[in-house]
Order: structure tokens, then sequence, then C-alpha cells
């Protein structure tokens, strides 16, 4: 199996930048991954790391997760 180098699907430059913006009418940030040459969105994702918030919540409460 190659190792595939993710590329920008507009200009095929490789690297890639992250910003958050407040999206209209969202009560909640999100995180766009874009080309850091041409600036193309290539993906989007929530601003806030769930999986690590369920886990400071669970350590609160005395949850065991395992
Ligand atoms: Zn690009």
């Amino acid at each position: 199996m190659t190792l595939t180098v993710p590329k920008c699907p507009k200009c095929e430059h490789t690297r890639f930048a992250i910003k958050s913006f407040d999206p209209i009418d969202s009560r909640y940030k999100l995180v766009a991954v874009y080309c850091a040459a041409c600036g193309a969105v290539i993906g989007i994702t929530e601003y806030d790391d769930n999986g690590a918030l369920i886990r400071k919540l669970a350590k609160r409460l005395n949850i065991r997760l395992d």
C-alpha cells in the first residue's frame, strides 16, 4: 500500500491550514480545513473536541468509560 499525500482538489497543493468561524444562524463554532495556496475549503469539523469533553465530564461524574 502506498502512502497517499492529501491534495487540494482545485490546485493540487499539499499544505493545509485551519480557521474557526461562526456560521450564520448557528450557535456553534466550526473549523474549516482549507488549502494554504488557493483557500479552497476541503473539510469542516466541529470546533470542540467532543471526545475530550466527554472524558472530562465522565471524570467529574466519576463514571468509567472503558
Ligand atoms: Zn488549492
